[in-house]
C-alpha cells in the first residue's frame, strides 16, 4: 500500500500505565497517578454545577465555533474573539499548525528534549526537524536562531518546558522574538502558564509580534484533561488562515460547557498555583537534603535525577502504587518526572524514595 514513507517509522503514543493496570498488576487498592501532570486537586466545583444542570441536545452537532467558550475566553483575556482557535486539546492544535505550514523541503526548529508532539507532527508532514539541545534544562535560544534558515517555517518554544519545568524569562523571550525572521511562526506552548509564579504578559507580545501564536489548555491547571479542550491565541489573520484545517466539530458540547465553567473560577486556579508552589518547595528541600539534582520548575512537575536507571526508580514507586514517569522515554535516562500532587500524596512519594535510597546505602 502507498503509506507515506515517513509514517512507517512513527510509533503510536505510548500511554503510561493506567490506574486499573497497576491495581491488577500489584494487587493494590490505592493508586496515586502522578505521571501526566494532571491537576491533583481536580477541577472547580463550578464544572459539576454546570454539568449537573445541562440544557443541551446530544442529538445535535455541537457549536463548531465554540461561541460561549470563545466569548468567555476573549472576555477574561481581553482579546478579540477572532484571535482564538479552539482545538481537541493542544495536541490537535500542534497538528493543525503543522499541517498548515510543514511539507517536504521545509524544516521546523525545536528544543530537545521537549514536548514530543511537535516532532511527531512534523514527521507526519514530511518536514525536517531541527532539534537544539537544552542547556541546563533551558531552551538554547541563540542556537535555535542559528538553526533556522530560509526553509524554516515553525519554531516551537515550550514555556515552561516539559519535561524540565524550566521557564524562560520575559527579557530572553522578547530578545528572541525580535530576532526571529518575521516569516517564521513562533509557537509558544503555555500549557503550564497558570502555574508560573512570576509570569510575564505574553499576550501583549501578540500585538507586537505578528508571527506569534500562543497555545493554552484546559488539561492541566483547570483539571479537565479528559474533556480535550485547548486553544490558540494569535492575530486574527493567522487564526483565519488556520481555521479551514480544523475539523468542523473538533470540540464537543460537554467539553465546551466544562471549560466555560472552569474559566469562571479563577480563584480555584490561583489556589492551585499557590499550593503547587508550596509543594514544589518541599521537593526542592528533599532533593537538597538527599543530594539529588533537579531542575527548577515553574510547572506542576519536577524532573529529579537519581543517577541510576530511571525505569528502576519508576518501578519501585509503581510497586507502591505511585505512578510517575520514567525519564527514559523523555530523554533523561536517569531522571524521573513526578507530577506535584496534594500534600499527602507528595509525602508518600518522598517517603518511598527515601526508603529506596536507604535500602541502596544498606546494600
Ligand atoms: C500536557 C501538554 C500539552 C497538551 O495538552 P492537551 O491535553 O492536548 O491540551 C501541550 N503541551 C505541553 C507542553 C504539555 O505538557
Amino acid at each position: 500500500m502507498k503509506w507515506k514513507e515517513q509514517m512507517l517509522h512513527l510509533r503510536a503514543y505510548q500511554p503510561g500505565k493506567s490506574i486499573e493496570d497497576v491495581k491488577k498488576l500489584y494487587g493494590l487498592k490505592e493508586i496515586i497517578k502522578l505521571a501526566s501532570n494532571e491537576n491533583s486537586y481536580g477541577y472547580s466545583p463550578y464544572v459539576d454545577d454546570a454539568l449537573n444542570n445541562l440544557d443541551v441536545s446530544y442529538t445535535i452537532y455541537p457549536d463548531g465555533n465554540a461561541s460561549t467558550l470563545r466569548t468567555a475566553t476573549a472576555s477574561l483575556l481581553h482579546l478579540d474573539e477572532k484571535q482564538l482557535i479552539f482545538s481537541n486539546g493542544t495536541d490537535e492544535l500542534v497538528q493543525i499548525i503543522s499541517r498548515a505550514m510543514l511539507e517536504p523541503g521545509r524544516n521546523t526548529v525545536m528544543a530537545s528534549p521537549t514536548f514530543p508532539q511537535y516532532k511527531h507532527a512534523a514527521i507526519m508532514e514530511g518536514a525536517e526537524t531541527r532539534e537544539v539541545a537544552l542547556t541546563n534544562g533551558f531552551h538554547d535560544l541563540d542556537n535555535m536562531l542559528k538553526a533556522m534558515d530560509v526553509n524554516t517555517a515553525i519554531v516551537w518554544i515550550c514555556n515552561p518546558n516539559n519535561p524540565t519545568g524550566c521557564y524562560i524569562p520575559e527579557m530572553e523571550i522578547r530578545h528572541f522574538l525580535e530576532r526571529v525572521p518575521s516569516d517564521v511562526l513562533v509557537v509558544l506552548d503555555e500549557a503550564y502558564f497558570d502555574y508560573v509564579t512570576q509570569s510575564y504578559d505574553s499576550l501583549s507580545f501578540i500585538q507586537e509580534f505578528p508571527n506569534l501564536i500562543i497555545m493554552r489548555t484546559f488539561s492541566k491547571i483547570y483539571g479537565l484533561a479528559s474533556f480535550r479542550v485547548g486553544y490558540g491565541i494569535s492575530s486574527p489573520a493567522i487564526i483565519q488562515t488556520l481555521e479551514p484545517i480544523r475539523l468542523p466539530f473538533n470540540t464537543n458540547v460537554l467539553g465546551q460547557i466544562a471549560a466555560t465553567a472552569a474559566l469562571s473560577d479563577q480563584e480555584f486556579v490561583a489556589r492551585c498555583r499557590v499550593r503547587n508552589t508550596v509543594e514544589l518547595e518541599k521537593y526542592y528541600a528533599f532533593c537538597d537534603e538527599n543530594n539529588l539534582s533537579y531542575f527548577p520548575s515553574q510547572g506542576n512537575f519536577i524532573l529529579i535525577n537519581f543517577g541510576r536507571d530511571a525505569d528502576e526508580v519508576a518501578e519501585w514507586l509503581l510497586a507502591k502504587g505511585l505512578i510517575v514517569r520514567s525519564g527514559k522515554s523523555l530523554g533523561f535516562p536517569t531522571s524521573v518526572r513526578i507530577t506535584i500532587g496534594r500534600e499527602d500524596q507528595n509525602e508518600q512519594v518522598r517517603s518511598a524514595l527515601k526508603e529506596l535510597m536507604t535500602e541502596e546505602i544498606a546494600k
